[in-house]
């Protein structure tokens, strides 16, 4: 590698806009595009810190070996980084994530490892399970691990937190996140505590999760099961996630999910992937519950693009169950 490319300055510091055409109560609602990453999601920022941070501590070699689970998008991020400094990389990825992911992280020289997507922490072929035996079975490689690695809340608590805070220009009252590995959550939690602790942290969970309830009543009601929503949601609580400065969970099932993101590309011609969905349901209960005025901020965690096939696709809502009438529109006429 002759040069490390000019793209990775294009990390972060991505747009923020009001949405003006949802109904947001009393409240006003903005979105941070993370969509606009160079590989289209959030995670671009921890695929360069996580590595940053491994350069500096001495924990990579030149031409050396990364390995990371990964629902796709810190794969992404971690890909792009990998091919401009010259590392090796290997992913494993659970089955359930979108073909378009996997296509693209090959293309850019990934090794991607595919397992099964419906079993928990602790069976042999669960995905962070099999990423740290590979490690263990390949001496001189870096496991990534950004469920633990404190490079990735440090990304968010050094860019994204101070990057909200200024496009809000210091008036700000709540920030809607999920949770994948934490470090989104943790990173702006911190930031805020810091700068600005009333700013209120809500965390958006899809249905099925256990961190909703875990906020919302302290302790798991019930165990884990499955969702469609990417990138989100836990069947555990990870290192990297810290949960107590959060003031009140949502739980969003899919079919919310969806149509959340499906409203949002209608009326604001935001593409974003089903998290986004997520989270944007979440604000627009919380916002409009609100008696007082309120300047709230989420996320477009990562592009619609590679879930063409998926959500913006009728027939494949249909086929889920989640659309009782496969015709275009459909889903956003049920809610407007
Ligand atoms: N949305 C998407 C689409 C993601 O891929 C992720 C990360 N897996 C998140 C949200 C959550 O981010 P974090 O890992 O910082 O909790």
């Amino acid at each position: 590698m002759a040069h490390e490319g000019a793209i990775l300055q294009t990390i972060g510091n991505t747009p923020l806009v009001e949405l003006k055409n949802l109904d947001t109560g009393c409240c006003r609602l903005f979105a941070k595009l993370e969509n606009q990453n160079p590989t289209g999601s959030i995670k671009d920022r921890i695929g360069l810190s996580m590595i940053e941070a491994a350069e500096r501590e001495g924990r990579i070699q030149p031409g050396g070996t990364l390995i990371e689970a990964t629902a796709g998008n810190t794969g992404l991020g971690l890909a792009l980084v990998a091919s401009q400094k010259g590392y090796k990389l290997i992913l494993v990825i659970p089955d359930k994530m979108a073909q378009e992911k996997v296509l693209h992280l090959r293309a850019l020289g990934a090794d991607c490892r595919i397992t099964r997507s419906d079993v928990g922490k602790g069976h042999p072929d669960y995905y962070q399970d099999v990423a740290e035996r590979l490690s263990r079975e390949n001496p001189g490689s870096f496991y990534v691990n950004q469920f633990a690695n404190p490079a990735n809340p440090l990304a968010h608590e050094a860019s994204t937190g101070p990057e909200i805070w200024a496009q809000m220009q210091q008036m700000l009252d709540a920030v809607v996140v999920g949770v994948g590995s934490g470090g989104t959550l943790t990173g702006l939690s911190r930031y805020f505590a810091r700068v600005a602790p009333h700013v209120e942290m809500l965390l958006a969970d899809p249905g099925g999760s256990v961190l909703a309830d875990i906020v919302n009543t302290g302790r798991i009601q019930k165990e884990a099961g499955s969702w469609l929503i990417e990138g989100i949601g836990e069947d555990f609580v990870p290192p990297n996630c810290r949960l107590d400065g959060v003031k009140q969970a949502f739980e969003i099932d899919d079919r919310e999910s969806f149509e959340a993101a499906r409203l949002l590309l209608r009326r604001e011609g935001i593409l974003g992937g089903s998290s986004t969905g997520t989270l944007l349901a979440a604000a627009l209960r919380y916002c409009r519950a609100q008696t007082a005025p309120k300047r709230v901020v989420t996320l477009v965690c990562d592009s619609g693009n590679k879930y063409l096939s998926k959500m913006y696709n009728d027939s494949w809502l249909f086929e889920q169950g989640l659309l009782d009438r496969p015709q275009a529109g459909s889903v956003v006429d049920l809610i407007v």
